[in-house]
């Protein structure tokens, strides 16, 4: 009797997870998201398409309507301003308007979509180092405001201002040290060095511009709710030396965007759900500083907030399929997702949540997910403990509706459909999925390497 040798399979010594406690107690079991907002993920594949990015206006409303209530019943003037670089789909926009926000815009193209939008002049918020003269001229003309970065801009505003009719309605950036480090010291005037007092000097003492506001933006991702206390009672120190001494009264104190938003860092030790703080935990600490300054009653200034990330990061989600289950060398496994880096740009912060679309088996093994690109660092999670899929199964993405649509990078395959889900359940395609052309509409092949021969 000849006896087959049977094909070697390498060992693997796998770790089960039971269910025995840890500190934080028993293991968490977690649910599949078959559906965002009543509708079916597998429908929404089978209609748009996979990849598919999702946006729930319902989730854009109820976070946006929380953070008002949060500021607006601890202070009685607020008014928030959207940041347009955290998503800048005109539909997510407008959503943001319906709620009575304005726009707060970093650059002339994000200047122009607003107006586009509707957005009327003097409710936009114009930030950022490169306002060129054209776009400075423009927002002059509708009366925005100008929230000035460096003496380069204050001076050249200064000449408009000389040949123009309306007078510039102007703010100036503050950084300053509010315990956050690596301190953003390279957008605005310094408040400790005296920088942003001599920026201030110069404003008032031209009368052709009309100072109205002052604005900071300590940073991003801030999960210490007291440092933007300390920043707006530095803004609320200078509002009362502007006072003081030009017997002028400030009419916005502008503590810009930053607050964290519930996904989790990476290294982090707890998940962002438990660690991000709320939106009155913000509030209180924003509000207390500007109540409690030397500002007097009559002179209140309407707190402005541009926040971004934290009111729309929960809105978004990314569906997507398995490509393919492999094991590696290592005897990792790994899923190759048609999910990669170029669409989901805070992979490479953040420890995205990522949950299976259909009912799974609770048998879990630490997994390697990975995008479909080919390039090394195409990697969606190092580290997931994550249930077994099959090719073609889908998963959910959840929180990526920050800056994912705005610094999404085009290599090597065309941006997917993205949609909307109303407050009906009923879904609309705000952005349509690219084609070949709209890339290659922009290129231009001189004549001579028209014709080619292989
Ligand atoms: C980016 C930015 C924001 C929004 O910041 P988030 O961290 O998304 O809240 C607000 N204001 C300014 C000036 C910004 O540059």
């Amino acid at each position: 009797m000849s006896e087959k040798k049977l094909p070697f399979e390498r060992p693997i010594i796998k770790k089960l997870n039971v269910n025995v406690p840890n500190k934080f107690g028993l293991k968490t079991e977690y649910d599949p998201i078959t559906s965002i907002d009543g509708v079916m993920v597998k429908d929404l594949i089978k209609e748009f398409g996979s990849p598919l990015y999702v946006i729930s206006e319902r989730t854009i409303r109820d976070t946006y309507r929380e953070a008002k209530r949060a500021f607006s019943t601890r202070y009685p003037k607020v008014q928030f301003a959207w940041s347009y670089k955290t998503n800048y789909m005109n539909a997510v926009c407008n959503v943001f308007h319906q709620e009575g926000s304005w726009a707060e815009v970093v650059s002339g193209f994000e200047y122009d979509k607003a107006i586009a939008n509707g957005v009327q002049g003097q409710h936009i918020i114009f930030n950022g180092p490169d306002k060129t003269e054209k776009d400075l001229e423009k927002a002059i003309k509708n009366g925005s405001l100008i929230h000035i970065d460096h003496f380069d801009e204050l001076y050249t505003i200064a000449e408009l201002a000389e040949k123009m009719e309306q007078k510039p309605k102007v703010s100036i950036r503050v950084n300053m040290d509010t315990g956050i480090y690596p301190m953003w010291t390279r957008f605005g005037f310094n408040y400790e060095n005296g920088e942003a007092w001599e920026a201030l000097n110069r404003i008032l003492l031209n009368k052709k511009l009309e100072l109205v506001g002052l604005h900071a933006h300590i940073g991003t991702y801030i999960m210490v709710p007291w440092a933007y206390g300390l920043a707006a009672k530095k803004l609320a120190d200078l509002a009362v030396g502007v006072q003081t001494k030009f017997n002028h009264t400030i009419k916005y104190i502008d503590l810009g965007g930053g607050f964290a938003s519930k996904n989790t860092l990476k290294g982090a030790f707890s998940p962002g759900t438990d660690t991000c703080p709320t939106f009155d935990a913000y509030a209180e600490a924003i509000s207390t500083a500007i109540i409690s300054s030397a500002i007097l009653p009559d002179h209140m200034p309407i707190l402005i907030l541009e926040t971004g990330r934290a009111l729309i990061d929960d809105a978004g989600s990314l569906l997507g399929s398995v490509i393919a289950i492999k094991r590696l060398a290592d005897g990792r496994r790994s899923l190759v997702i048609d999910i990669g880096v170029n669409l989901l740009f805070t992979s490479f912060w953040y420890e995205h949540k990522v949950t299976p679309a259909q009912p799974f088996t609770h048998y879990t093994e630490d997994s390697v997910i990975y995008g479909p690109l080919c390039m090394n660092i195409d990697v969606i999670r190092e580290n997931i403990s994550f249930p077994l899929l099959n090719k073609g199964e889908h998963v959910v993405i959840s929180r990526i509706g920050a800056y994912n649509m705005t610094q999404w990078m085009q290599f090597i395959t065309l941006r997917p459909n993205i949609v909307m889900i109303d407050m009906d359940g009923k879904p609309h395609v705000i952005r349509k999925a690219e084609q070949n052309e709209s890339l290659t509409s922009h290129e231009i092949t001189p004549d001579y390497l028209k014709k080619i021969n292989v």
